[in-house]
Formats: structure tokens, C-alpha cells, sequence
């Protein structure tokens, strides 16, 4: 399907500073028909074929896993961003969100289709050669084969690039690789691999490697607190001897590779967790409508609506704020010229929104952690027993902030990545934050009063919310200069904010252009949209205090404080009433009402 008009370029991180027409954002009411039978085609697989399989795949029954995987991509699944000549089905960027939110339905093969799908055919699309490309990718779409990424070993996790695994070059331009990964998805039955080692133990690069050569081989199952249904398994190399034409890339260049694949898995997790949140509130809304207590159904008790009312409202800020970056990739890569068999429009744009893949991450992981938690409370000690959902995606939610870079790791990349924008010139925030210093020394700061349309008051706290990303920002360059990296707390503060002013801004955009279009549930979206900006503009509040309060003391600390609270004059509202009436249509629907 590639879009083809070309426009503008668009760039990450550039809401921040530049105001967005609401018209012009993704969302989800924007959905094709095309969307929507990809969205059918996924959700008849993952209901049809995959959950009845449970109990088969908690046993490790991997002959049925590559059964799935076969079925997978006979459907077209796993190749939603590839071209048809490489056995793809070429679909956008939206089509491939939505296959990721539909998969979470089990998390399990969630896991393994993310292995498959963005951890090995996205590699050897984006930086394969064409004879690579030809050799490796029909197999891995169509499901003939399957794939796992070996990046992790037991000393480096985190520190990826510390990897011990070597390749030494041979003198007929072959290499030896020797070495252990450590926690491979799909590693007790994958058949091809990319594998990260360094050449001549020094210079980190990518191979593709087959289990069929000599001295590949899976280490034990691992014991894991949940995904009992996915292989996690060490991966030895023994003296593997493979060919030169192996190596993926350049050498020395691994790290384009395995950062630039992460870019991309961690959008797609931020989209699989969107799908659990969702499952989540359906369940949750449907116990609280039949559970009694007192003679009454839970639902109907104030501090059950307050949960599933926030449930949602998070949802709603997720969602939105996942439409809206798929929309701004697809935008990306529209704009880029071109060529047939390149995968580098796409590397491109995702390189572009690299930060906005580690927010979808934190904010995916952590509202589906949300979720969850508030659907097993919900089912009080039914919660706690195997027999019912919410026992299981407790422990299946887990890891979801451990890999794909954990979530301190995401936090501390979210500011580094905007502030190199900043610095190298692609972003003028620098200017941005001194316009906004000037601003605070005046009598007359604040955001200007823009009319009272709809929710002209959220728009202008969610445009006070992107000031305090400037003024925290520019007071801790100011303070710390080069060695602000070394100040985690305050990166981590700062990260925080920019989810929340991403996600906020997000859902106040969709609410906008929902009532734009007048939507039958318009008055819903502008609901969720106020309680996400309500809460967070306080926790925005809470984390530039903290920040502010570390880089400062004494009368500049007093002085930044009052400036922080004229900008951020945020007047609550009763989301009280608000989440009731969310939680309400919740369960009158049972289940997610956007
Ligand atoms: C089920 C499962 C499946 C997986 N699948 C794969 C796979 O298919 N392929 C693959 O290559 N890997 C895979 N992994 C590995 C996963 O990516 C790593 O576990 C993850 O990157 C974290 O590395 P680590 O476990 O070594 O933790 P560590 O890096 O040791 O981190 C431990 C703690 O320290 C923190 N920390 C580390 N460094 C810093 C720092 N600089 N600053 C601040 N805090 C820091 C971390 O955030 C974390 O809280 C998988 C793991 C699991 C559990």
C-alpha cells in the first residue's frame, strides 16, 4: 500500500515546540477498511488458533509453536513492512501497529512474533544485502522458517555493546564465532539467528547464522516467571564457522543495527501493550458488572468506577499517543524518495522517532502494569487464583519492562536522544528554552489565552506542560552542561515529563478532532482526554519540583518554583464525575468504549 504523496518532512520531537492542527493527527477513528480487515485477519488467528493452543505451548510444544508461526505467515503477519518480492505484503506502518495490538491477545506468541517479525526479518530487511535479502526473507514472512536475535549475553544486558562474543576472521575472508547468549526468544527452535559479536574481538558487528552449521546449539529452557508459552533459552556457539557473506552489515557497525531494530521493537511493544491494556479493561468491566456484593455489583461502587475510569483514561492517552507516531512515521517516510527494495525510508523515519519508540515503550509497559493490577484488585481473591485472566498477565506484563531496553535505560535515552537533537542543531529547542527564559523574567509570562473551544483550557495546560519540558531541560543543561548524563534522577524527572506532555498532548489532539468530526461519542473522548491532562499536569508538577529542587537552592530555587507554578496554572476539574461517566459506558459496553 506505500503511501505516495510527498509532503514536507516531519520530525520527531518537533510537537514539542511546534503547535499541531488536530485534523492532520492519525488516529484511530481514521482506521481504512484495509486497517480494519487486517485488524479482522489478526484477531481471528489469535482467537481461532493461538489461545485454544495454550495449554500445548505452556508444555513447551514447540512442533505446534512453528505450526502458529507457519499459520502466521501464511496470513501475512509477519510481513506487514516488507515487499512483495520478498513474500511481504507491504501494508503501512498503521496496519503493522494494529497486527501488534491484536497479537498481545496471548502474550506468548506475542513474544515469539516479535522475535520473528521485528527482531529478524526487520535486520535483514533494513541491512541485508539484496542476496540476503532473497535468500532469508521469504522463509522467515511466509513462516517456513523461524527467527531469534542474539544480542543479550549473561554480562551484558543493558551494556549490549560489551558483548564477549567473538568473530575472528580467517584468512579466506570466513569467521569463527565463539561465545553464549543469554535469554533468546525463540532459541530452543529458531533455525536462523542474528547474532552480535565482535570481530577479532573488538569490533561489534551482526551475522546471520544458522542452527544447521556446525557448533550451534540452544541451552536449557529457561524457568521464567511467566510466557511459559514462548522458548527463552541460551544460544552456544562452539567455534562456528560462518560464511563471510554472514555478516549483516558493515563491520564494526553492529550497533546501527541492534539500536535501530530496538527503535522499532519498542514502538511495537508500546502497541502490544495497548492491546493487553484494552483485553484488561474489558475483563475488569465485565467481572464489575456481574460481581455482587453487598447485593449490589461492584461496578455500581464509586471506588470500582474510579479504577476503570483511570483505566481507560490511560488507555485513551496511550492509544492516541501510539495513532498519532505511526501516523507521523507513515508521514516520514512518504516524504522520502523512494527505492524499490530499500528498507532505508523506513530506517530512517524510525531512527526520526526513536524517542518517541522509548515513550511508547515506558508508557505501554507501564500502563498495562497499571492495568492490570487495578483488573486483578478488581477481581479481589479471584484475582489471586490461576483460574481467572488476571493471575496470568501478572506475571506474562513482567518483562515487558526489562526488555527491548529496560525502562530506567528508555528514561535516561528519552532526553539524551532529544537533547542531541537539540545540540546538533536538527531541533531548535536550544532556542526554544532561552525564548522561554526570557519569558519567565517578564511580568506578563504565562501561555496565552487561546478562546474557549474544545478544551481550549487542556490545550493551553498541555502547552504549559511542553514549557516545563524547556524550562527543566534548559535549566539542567545550564547547570550540568556535558555531564548531565551523569545526573540519572534529573534525565529519568525529565523523561516523565515528556511522556506525560506527549501522551496528554496526544489525547487532547484526538478529543479535538473527534468533536471536529462529530463523533457520536465525542463527549466520551473529551472525557478521557480531560482526566489524562489533569493528572498529568500533576505529576508534571510533582516531577519539575523534584528536578528543579536537585540542580537548586535558596532564592534561584524559590524564583524557578513561583515561575513553575505561573506557568503551570492548571485549574483542576471534577474528574470525579468525569472517570464515573467513563466507567459507566465502560461497562455498558463491556469493554474498552474507544
Ligand atoms: C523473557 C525474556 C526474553 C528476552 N528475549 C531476548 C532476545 O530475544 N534477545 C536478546 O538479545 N535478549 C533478550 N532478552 C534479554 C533482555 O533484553 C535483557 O534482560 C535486558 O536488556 C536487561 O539486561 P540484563 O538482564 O542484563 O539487566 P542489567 O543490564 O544487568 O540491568 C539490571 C538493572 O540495572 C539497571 N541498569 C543497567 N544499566 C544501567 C545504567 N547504565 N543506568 C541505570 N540503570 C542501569 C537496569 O535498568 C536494571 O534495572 C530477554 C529477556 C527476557 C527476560
Amino acid at each position: 500500500m506505500a503511501t505516495a504523496t510527498k509532503e514536507a518532512a516531519v520530525r520527531g520531537g518537533a510537537w514539542l515546540i511546534e503547535p499541531t492542527d488536530p485534523s492532520t493527527v492519525m488516529t484511530p477513528e481514521k482506521l481504512t477498511d484495509e486497517h480494519k480487515l487486517i485488524h479482522q485477519t489478526a484477531t481471528e488467528f489469535i482467537n481461532g488458533e493461538v489461545i485454544p493452543a495454550t495449554g500445548r505451548l505452556e508444555q513447551k510444544d514447540w512442533a505446534l509453536q512453528r505450526e502458529l508461526i507457519k499459520k502466521c505467515g501464511s496470513l501475512g503477519l509477519f510481513g506487514t513492512n516488507i515487499p512483495e518480492e520478498y513474500g511481504g505484503v507491504d501494508l503501512d506502518k498503521i496496519s503493522t501497529l494494529i497486527v501488534s495490538e491484536v497479537i498481545s491477545g496471548h502474550a506468548s506468541f506475542a513474544t515469539t512474533f516479535g522475535a520473528q517479525a521485528n527482531l529478524t526479518v526487520l535486520p535483514i530487511y533494513m541491512f541485508g544485502t539484496e542476496a540476503q535479502k532473497q535468500h532469508y526473507l521469504p522463509g522467515l514472512v511466509s513462516g517456513e522458517l523461524a527467527g531469534a536475535y542474539g544480542l543479550s549475553e549473561s554480562g551484558s544486558g543493558s551494556d549490549a555493546l560489551g558483548a564477549k562474543t567473538k568473530a575472528m576472521k580467517q584468512p579466506d575472508g570466513s569467521y569463527v564465532l565463539s561465545g553464549e547468549k543469554m535469554w533468546i526468544s525463540n532459541g530452543g527452535f529458531a533455525d536462523v539467528f542474528i547474532i552480535f559479536a565482535k570481530v577479532d574481538g573488538e569490533h561489534f558487528s551482526a551475522f546471520i547464522v544458522e542452527r544447521k552449521w556446525p557448533g550451534v546449539s540452544s541451552g536449557k529452557e529457561e524457568h521464567k516467571l511467566g510466557l511459559h508459552g514462548s522458548s527463552t533459552t541460551p544460544i552456544i556457539l562452539q567455534d562456528v564457522r560462518v560464511p563471510a557473506d554472514a555478516l549483516l552489515g558493515e563491520v564494526g557497525k553492529g550497533h546501527k543495527i541492534a539500536f535501530n531494530v530496538l527503535n522499532f521493537g519498542r514502538f511495537k511493544l508500546g502497541a502490544m501493550c495497548s492491546g493487553g491494556t484494552k483485553i484488561n479493561i474489558r475483563e475488569a468491566a465485565k467481572y464489575a458488572a456481574s460481581r455482587k456484593q453487598f447485593n449490589t455489583p461492584i461496578a455500581s461502587f464509586g471506588a470500582i468506577k474510579h479504577k476503570l475510569g483511570e483505566m481507560t483514561a490511560r488507555a485513551y492517552a496511550l492509544d492516541s499517543m501510539l495513532y498519532r507516531t505511526a501516523g507521523l512515521i507513515e508521514r516520514r517516510i512518504a516524504a522520502s524518495p523512494k527505492q524499490a527494495n530499500d528498507g532505508t525510508p523506513t530506517l530512517q523515519a524510525l531512527e526520526e522517532f526513536a524517542v518517541e519508540a522509548s515513550i511508547a515503550k515506558v508508557l505501554g509497559s507501564e500502563t498495562l502494569d497499571f492495568a492490570i493490577d487495578e483488573n486483578l484488585q478488581i477481581h479481589g481473591g479471584n484475582g489471586f487464583v490461576h483460574d481467572y485472566p488476571p493471575e496470568g498477565h501478572y506475571r506474562d506484563a513482567r518483562v515487558n519492562r526489562i526488555f527491548e531496553g529496560t525502562n530506567e535505560i528508555n528514561r535516561l535515552l528519552i532526553p539524551g536522544m532529544l537533547m542531541k537533537k537539540a545540540v546538533k542543531g536538527e531541533l531548535p529547542l536550544l532556542a526554544a528554552a532561552k525564548a522561554l527564559q526570557d519569558e519567565i523574567m517578564s511580568p506578563s509570562m504565562g501561555v496565552p489565552d487561546d478562546g474557549d473551544g474544545v478544551l481550549a483550557a487542556e490545550a493551553r495546560a498541555v502547552a504549559a506542560c511542553k514549557k516545563v519540558v524547556l524550562m527543566v531541560a534548559g535549566t539542567a543543561m545550564q547547570r550540568y552542561g556535558q555531564k548531565l548524563e551523569q545526573e540519572q534522577e534529573v534525565l529519568s524527572f525529565l523523561a516523565d515529563i515528556l511522556i506525560d506532555a506527549y501522551s496528554a498532548d496526544s489525547a487532547v489532539l484526538r478529543a479535538q478532532d473527534a468533536a471536529g468530526r462529530q463523533l457520536s461519542n465525542a463527549s466520551l473522548h473529551e472525557d478521557a482526554a480531560r482526566v489524562a491532562v489533569n493528572e498529568a499536569a500533576g505529576r508534571i508538577e510533582l516531577a519539575a519540583r523534584s528536578a528543579l529542587a536537585a540542580m537548586a537552592d535558596g532564592d534561584v530555587l524559590r524564583t524557578q518554583l513561583a515561575a513553575l507554578r505561573r506557568l503551570l496554572k492548571v485549574t483542576p476539574v471534577n474528574t470525579v464525575a468525569l472517570r464515573r461517566r467513563l466507567a459507566d459506558a465502560t461497562v455498558a459496553k463491556g469493554g474498552y468504549v474507544f
